[in-house]
This record gives C-alpha cells, sequence and structure tokens, in this order.
C-alpha cells in the first residue's frame, strides 16, 4: 500500500544525519530536534501552538483531557472511521455518539450530527478521512449555536486546506478547538516509528495541554491535574524535520496518482472514484483540498471482496478500510444505536476498496493496477 523504502532513498542523506546528530548528542528526549520541528510546523499549518506527542490516539485522548471533559459528557463522532477516535472517548468514560457519515466524501454527515445533538453533548470529533476536511463550516456553526468543542482528528488530512463559503483557505486541523494528528509511518506525514501532535490556536488551552502530556506538571515536581507520558522522541522529531519541507511535494504526488486513477476509471459503471468536495470536485491542477490518504472506490454490482482477492493474486496490495461499521463493533456497540440511523456505513463497508496510494507510484504500477481492476469488475 504504501513504499516507504523509495521515499527514504530520496532523502536518504539528509535523515540519516539528522538521526546520527541526536544519537551523537545524546538528547534523546526533548532534544533540540523536538522545539525545532514542533517550530516549523507551527508555520507550516499557520497555527499557534503544536504540542507533539507519543502518537495520534494519545493526542485526541490530551485534547479531550485539555477540554477538562467529564464523565457522561456525549462526544459525538463518525461511525466510519479507525478505533482511535472512539477508543479515547470511551477510555475517559465519556459517552461515544456514533452518527452517519456521507455517501460521496465518507465524512461526518451534518444532518446526523445535529439529530444526535442534546444537553449532554460537550464536543464533535470529525475526522477528515482518507485526506479531505469535513465540513468544517456547518460544524463550526454548530458549535457556536450549541456552545460545543470541535476536536478535529486530523490524522488522515495533513496539509489539506480547507475553504470556507467566502473562499477563505486554512489548513485542516487548524480550524477547530484544537487537533490531533498522527505521525505513524504511513500518514501523508510519518515518522519512523511512533509520533503524534496536538494543535490549537488557543493560548490558554495550550498551556494546559503542555501540562498533561507531561504528568500534568507546569512546574518540576508540582502535579496540578492527572496528565500522562506523551512524547515525541527527538530521534523522530529529527525525521519529521527532514521530511516537513517535502510534505506539500508528497501531497502533489499524492494527488498525481489519484488524477490517473480517476482517469483511467472516468464512467465506469461499476466503480465510483472518491468525490472531492470542498471546492473543487475534480482534482483539478491547483487542487489542494484532497491530501489522499487513501485512494477509496466503491464497487457496485460487483464482489469487492472478489477483486480484493484477485488484486492480491495479482501482487497488488489493497484495502477495505473499513470493513465493520463502529457501532457494530464489540467494544462499542450499544443499544442506544438503530441501524436505520447508519444506511451509509452500512452500506460503505460493503462497497469500499482502497488501492496502493503513495509518493512514489508511477505511470506504469499504476497503469497495471487499474487494468487489473477494469478487467475484474468488467467480468464479475
Ligand atoms: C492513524 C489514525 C489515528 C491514530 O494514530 P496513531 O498514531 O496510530 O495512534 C487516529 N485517527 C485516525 C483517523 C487515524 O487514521
Amino acid at each position: 500500500m504504501v513504499d516507504l523504502k523509495g521515499q527514504y532513498a530520496e532523502i536518504k542523506d539528509v535523515v540519516n544525519s539528522a538521526i546520527q546528530e541526536v544519537i551523537d548528542t545524546t538528547s534523546f528526549i526533548n532534544g533540540p530536534q523536538v522545539k525545532a520541528f514542533q517550530k516549523n510546523l507551527e508555520t507550516y499549518l499557520g497555527v499557534k501552538h503544536v504540542i507533539p506527542c507519543a502518537n495520534g490516539t494519545d493526542a485526541l485522548q490530551i485534547a479531550m483531557m485539555g477540554l477538562g471533559l467529564k464523565p457522561g459528557d456525549e462526544v459525538i463522532t463518525a461511525d466510519f472511521t479507525f478505533a482511535a477516535t472512539v477508543e479515547v472517548i470511551a477510555l475517559l468514560n465519556l459517552t461515544p455518539v456514533l452518527v452517519d457519515v456521507n455517501p460521496d466524501d465518507f465524512n461526518i454527515n451534518i444532518e446526523a450530527v445535529k439529530k444526535a445533538i442534546t444537553p449532554k453533548t460537550k464536543a464533535i470529533v470529525p475526522v477528515h478521512l482518507f485526506g479531505q476536511c469535513s465540513n468544517m463550516e456547518a460544524l463550526m456553526a454548530l458549535a457556536k449555536e450549541h456552545n460545543l468543542y470541535i476536536i478535529e482528528d486530523n490524522a488522515q488530512g495533513i496539509g489539506a486546506k480547507y475553504t470556507n463559503s467566502k473562499g477563505e483557505k486554512a489548513m485542516s486541523g487548524t480550524i477547530g478547538h484544537v487537533a490531533s494528528t498522527s505521525f505513524f509511518p504511513s500518514k501523508n506525514l510519518g515518522c519512523y516509528g511512533d509520533g503524534g501532535a496536538i494543535f490549537t490556536n488557543d493560548d490558554d488551552l495550550a498551556h494546559i495541554i503542555r501540562g498533561v502530556v507531561n504528568h500534568g506538571m507546569y512546574k518540576r515536581y508540582h502535579h496540578d491535574v492527572v496528565g500522562v507520558n506523551s512524547r515525541l522522541d527527538s530521534i523522530q522529531a529529527a525525521v519529521l524535520d527532514a521530511k516537513l519541507p517535502h510534505l506539500d511535494t508528497y501531497n502533489n504526488a499524492r494527488r498525481n496518482a489519484a488524477r490517473a486513477y480517476n482517469k483511467a476509471f472516468v464512467n465506469h459503471e461499476k466503480i465510483t472514484t472518491p468525490k472531492t468536495v470542498n471546492k473543487c470536485d475534480s482534482i483539478c491542477d491547483t487542487c489542494d483540498c484532497h491530501v489522499f490518504h487513501q485512494y477509496t472506490l466503491k464497487i457496485e454490482n460487483s464482489d469487492r471482496d472478489a477483486l480484493a482477492k484477485h488484486l492480491n493474486d495479482n501482487g497488488i496490495p489493497c484495502g477495505v478500510y473499513y470493513p465493520i461499521p463502529l457501532h457494530k463493533q464489540k467494544a462499542y456497540a450499544d443499544s442506544r444505536y438503530n441501524e436505520a440511523d447508519f444506511k451509509v456505513t452500512n452500506q460503505l463497508i460493503k462497497e469500499v476498496i482502497s488501492l496502493p496510494m503513495h509518493t512514489e507510484l508511477d505511470n506504469e504500477q499504476i497503469d497495471f493496477i487499474t487494468k487489473t481492476v477494469i478487467e475484474f469488475v468488467d467480468n464479475n
């Protein structure tokens, strides 16, 4: 699905010397690389505060701890996402409220969110799934109206831009009250291990969160709040700082691959290509709204699972993100949920398939992949 070796080969010298410098100085924890990366990411995103941490799941949890959410508070999130999002809600004894998503961009459905808001609702977690922003304008309006926090799960969307109805642009993860991201190796900005970060423009919240990530300490050995130990280590920060200048190039390479895939599948009756909804419905040449963490097709009137097997048999990796909706997972199922409210996710889990998507895909590979997909669905 990803070609991390090919990407590394291009930046090997810079990355190797950055890692070697950490080792030579033995500044493994909180070395100068962490601060440098934090500053550079703040500049790239145009956000006031980046707080690095150990992974994207921690980032979500810490954001919720920082906001002071309390057991019993309801947090609305998408039914169609990676489990990390709902896991941390449950872990903090908050009440997860899963809602349906849109059939075209796979992101949280605004009407479903509206229906789910109760007096106990305290936050909404939109997940910018597969690399494009949720409808942030509608979500921010709902947040204002109902006095809620918006926590952007930006693990899949780093580098994407959101354009509102006035034409104003902002980087994903800088629009809500707080956002989380992941630097897992296969994410759009990945390190060589685990890593994550929290973003916010709120000075007070940033201060609270800086304590939460460090055992609730604001002064050495004074623990004011219950915190966690969640750090981005210096080696990972060094890798990320070496890769950050390439992020836009990487995301462009992903968009080029998506454009080539789209072209090959255009007007195929059984294949729906991913829709780019934010002000740009065709991945135009200047598109900056989708960073294609995944390139996800919907397969109709064919056999998605047999297609996946056929691709694997031909040496083509593929993935089904996600095969089971969260509301049907043992850990998160709840008698409150009504199947009629999850029409879209229940359908998507049968139809979606994600094709290889990374920065090193070439035309020959795309040609082979698309031909193999089309040949199969034409005959099955
Ligand atoms: C990857 C991912 C996470 C978790 O990130 P980790 O760094 O693996 O903890 C959370 N949410 C979404 C949507 C993700 O894709």
